[in-house]
């Protein structure tokens, strides 16, 4: 058995400047693999000090001390005949390829308990026949079979969508550690062709950790601060923090930098403890990223194609879980880029279904587990006057996200001195939330007394077994609330989660749910802090952030909507009233809830009136 899985076993490679990762038919899906730990394994290569050659996530951490005993971003020489040094050895660019190669062989037979000896490795589309031949040397100096050597965008199209059956014109968007590159890949049948490609070899992640790290060394300096540039280590490790950050900031509006005895000065050691928010970080890299949408354009210029032709925007490349990548991208091509498959796994993804097709597998479809609904809490949001709705539904965790799935959105207590917030989640599409399904309830107390405006932020974090656990911070203060919620997916099989994922392309297609529903009136003029009713803006529903109405969302805290008391009151009172009296009450509590449930906040007030004066009279 072991051996015949052996000789027709084909893994996937996806070789990139920064990362690399392997993936392989199993068990009739598409995996993978974990590669000691995690599945991806920085493309990195040290020489020790004694000899021993390490590769992945122990040589980049070698990379802060010794630089010269190191090789980083080895794929930008492929094809070109400089030596690299590692100490005092030299090495050809595809030897060093193929060490990180090597590594990943051995680890993939260590996952797969056999050996691997064919392998499918992608390239960018627009490498050279130069470059292309130099990786296929690396595979074979790591002892593989290159069976293919495949296309960067065509893998990630294969990915998300490996029907054969399905024409289609796709837009590849791929952000990674040190390069950027854009394609429109046709795919017919079996054949799928690139036909365009444009990139910058001089833009990726490296450059946007580069801004942020100056940004927050320059504020470390007018705090009173020695430069941490002048000190390998200390810049070392601040540029490590930098890149945690920056991964926090994709999924949570606010992150902290802290550095113990990062430096020290006459004897005395000195610590960085900065906060850093999503915003902040925005500015820095808006250049950069509205920098990529001139190859965007070039591409498809040169493709023949308008932006309204294409099924489909895919995101490849870490980089691309950047909230503002993401919404700037819907936005200048009016379209909702797809962000159901892991974008720095969609290239090994690709090239694991090519591999396991070349293997005589028929079915090469990729399973990816997503969460078929979304998730959220019931908030409120600011309508015209100041007058807030309520039973609004905030979904955190959207519909098509892949599990495991952890995000935090940022919300605002709508009262002054307010020490509570009641949170319903709920599991549903509907911008209405008692229209979803409640899954659970817990109440968030204990925040501070202090005007409206308070921050609160709710992080949902959902697993593959379907346990949701809820979080509330107030900013101010730390202080947290977590409720857990067993089989958040309810019943749902994993069979249902295959249907979910084939359903996907039509949800894509269509224009999102939540925006359409989304009442004409919401608007964006929030009323002055200092009202009773003061609120603080949040950013609006990140990724329908294309389809948004231009006059944007802002969601608030899901507090208890003052019209509720009302209700609640006049409820209390219907027994014992005179018919004719109940049946007064009666139609303005519709007509309120009606209001409420519509977001119409003209008729809202008057009717609250005429309850509260009829209640009044009543007395
Ligand atoms: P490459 O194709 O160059 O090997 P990857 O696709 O692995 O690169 O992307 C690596 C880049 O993605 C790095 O700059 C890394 O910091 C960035 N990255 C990874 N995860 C995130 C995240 N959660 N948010 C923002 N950037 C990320
Ligand atoms: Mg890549």
């Amino acid at each position: 058995m072991a051996d015949s899985m052996a000789d027709e076993t084909i893994v996937g490679i996806d070789l990139g400047t920064t990362n690399s990762e392997v993936a392989v038919y199993r068990n009739g899906a598409i995996e993978v693999i974990d590669l000691e730990g995690e599945q991806i394994m920085p493309s990195v290569v040290s020489l020790s000090p004694d000899g021993s050659l390490i590769v992945g996530t122990a040589a980049k951490n070698q990379a802060i001390l010794y630089p010269e005993r190191t090789a980083i971003s080895i794929k930008r020489r492929m094809g070109s005949d400089e030596s690299v040094s590692l100490g005092d050895k030299f090495f050809k660019p595809q030897e060093i390829s193929a060490m990180i190669l090597r590594e990943l062989k051995v680890r993939a037979e260590k996952f797969l308990g056999y050996p691997v000896k064919k392998a499918v490795i992608t390239v960018p589309a627009f490498f050279s026949d130069a470059q292309r031949q130099a990786t296929r040397d690396a595979g074979v100096i790591a002892g593989f079979e290159v069976m293919r050597i495949l296309n960067e965008p065509t893998a990630a199209s294969l990915a998300y969508e490996s029907d054969k059956t399905k024409n289609r014109i796709v837009l590849v968007y791929d952000l990674g550690g040190g390069t950027f590159d854009v394609s429109i890949v046709e795919a017919h049948g079996d054949a799928t062709e690139v036909l365009a490609s444009h990139g910058d070899t001089r833009l990726g992640g490296d450059d946007f950790d580069r801004l942020l790290l100056n940004d927050v060394i320059e504020e470390f300096i007018r705090q009173g601060n020695p430069d941490p540039r002048n000190t390998r280590l200390a810049l070392g490790r601040l540029t490590q923090a930098i890149v945690r950050a920056k991964h926090e900031l994709s999924f949570k509006p606010y992150t902290r930098i802290r550095e113990e005895n990062l430096l020290e000065r006459d004897g005395v050691p000195l610590h960085m403890d900065m906060e850093i928010s999503r915003q902040r970080y925005e500015d820095l890299i808006k250049p950069l990223v509205e920098k990529s949408f001139e190859s965007v354009h070039k591409a498809l210029n040169d493709s023949g194609k308008k932006a309204d032709e294409l099924d489909a925007v895919l995101l490849v490349g870490g980089m691309t879980r950047t909230p503002l990548v993401i919404r700037r991208l819907a936005e200048v091509l009016e379209k909702l880029p797809r962000t159901d498959v892991h974008p720095d796994l969609a290239v090994a993804m690709g090239a694991g279904i090519l591999a396991s097709r070349l293997g005589g597998h028929d079915d090469g479809r990729v399973l990816v587990d997503i969460t078929p609904y979304s998730f959220g809490p019931e908030a409120a949001t600011m309508g015209d006057f100041g007058i807030p709705i309520a039973d609004r539904y905030a979904p955190i965790i959207k519909k098509g996200t892949p599990l495991p799935a952890n995000e935090t959105e940022e919300f605002a207590t709508l009262c002054n001195n307010q020490e509570k917030w009641e949170v319903n989640v709920f599991q549903g599409e509907n911008p209405i939330a008692s229209r979803n399904i409640r899954i659970g309830q817990f109440i968030a107390d204990g925040f501070s007394k202090v005007p409206a405006g308070n921050k609160v932020l709710c992080t949902f974090e959902l697993d593959l077994n379907g346990i949701l656990n809820v979080t509330v911070v107030e900013k101010l203060t730390g202080l947290s609330k977590r409720v857990r919620i067993e089989n958040a997916l309810g019943a749902m099989a994993k069979d249902d989660m295959k249907k979910a994922r084939e359903n996907l392309d039509s949800f894509f297609a269509a224009a999102p749910e939540l925006s359409e529903n989304l009442p004409e009136n919401l608007s964006d003029d929030l009323p002055d802090g200092s009202t009773e009713l003061a609120t603080q803006s949040t950013k609006p529903l990140e990724i329908e952030a294309g389809a948004v109405s231009p006059a944007g969302t802002t969601v608030l805290a899901g507090l208890r909507h003052p019209a509720r008391t009302l209700l609640e009151k006049a409820e209390a009172r219907l027994e014992g009233m005179k018919e004719k009296d109940r049946s007064d009450v009666l139609a303005l509590i519709t007509r309120i809830r009606a209001d409420i449930t519509d977001g119409d906040n003209k008729d809202l007030p008057a009717a609250m009136a005429e309850l509260d004066d009829l209640l009044y009279f009543l007395d």
